[in-house]
């Protein structure tokens, strides 16, 4: 059975991606089973690569395929920030709360009607030998006057789906992983496996 490590130290995005690939015969194998596995570092000037650069580290250091995701949030009225920069908004070393803080004080001028954006995730899977396919999930929805709802993790509570008339955070895991950023892109990587790979 194919083994795929997920090239990640975030344990809500290792639960997210192994709950979309469930029923996959592949075995997801977290980073954490791998101590000492270099630092993951984010560098790049794209989210791809961001990405690549994960998964290749992982791919190269463990000698199986690994799977790394990046993923940012986009909001339209502060021109796409803190897009490739979202985990470190508020500055080096900051919790979720703080980032959560810097963003509605940023908003606070915004009204209802433009404060749209959109969370995009780019996952690279990379092979032993260096083969790799990125692929990206997108989307859209508009950021929160307050928080609301205590699910998920990161900007959850303020990420708001005008179709659902719900936030990210008031989602069950489920219901997120059917419609997210993470779920459309986790589902291609899912396809390419089952044509491609001989899963
Ligand atoms: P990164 O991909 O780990 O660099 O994530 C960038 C930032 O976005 C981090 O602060 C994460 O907490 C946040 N983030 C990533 N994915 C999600 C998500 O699905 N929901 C909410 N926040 C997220």
């Amino acid at each position: 059975m194919k083994e795929i490590v997920i090239a990640t130290n975030n344990r809500h995005k290792v639960e997210e991606i192994s709950a979309i690939l469930q029923g996959l015969p592949v075995r997801l194998i977290p980073l954490s089973d791998y101590p000492g596995a270099p630092e993951l570092k984010e560098e790049g000037a794209t989210y791809a690569e961001n990405a690549l650069h994960k998964a290749l580290t992982v791919a190269r250091f463990t000698g199986k395929w690994a799977l790394a995701d990046d993923t940012g949030l986009e909001v339209d009225a502060l021109d796409g920030r803190p897009g490739l920069y979202s985990a470190r908004f508020a500055g080096e070393g900051v919790t979720f709360a703080d980032n959560k803080r810097k963003l509605l004080r940023l908003m606070e001028p915004i009204p209802t009607e433009k404060r749209t954006a959109a969370f995009r995730t780019v996952l690279a899977l990379v092979g032993p030998s260096g083969e790799s396919q990125v692929v990206e999930g997108v989307l859209h929805g508009r950021i929160a006057e307050k928080e609301q709802g205590t699910g998920g993790f990161g900007y959850d509570a303020l990420f708001f789906i005008p179709e659902l008339g719900k936030t990210y955070a008031e989602l069950t895991a489920d219901e997120k992983n059917r419609i997210s950023h993470r779920a459309l892109a986790v589902q291609k990587i899912r396809e390419f496996l089952l044509k491609t790979v001989g899963v």
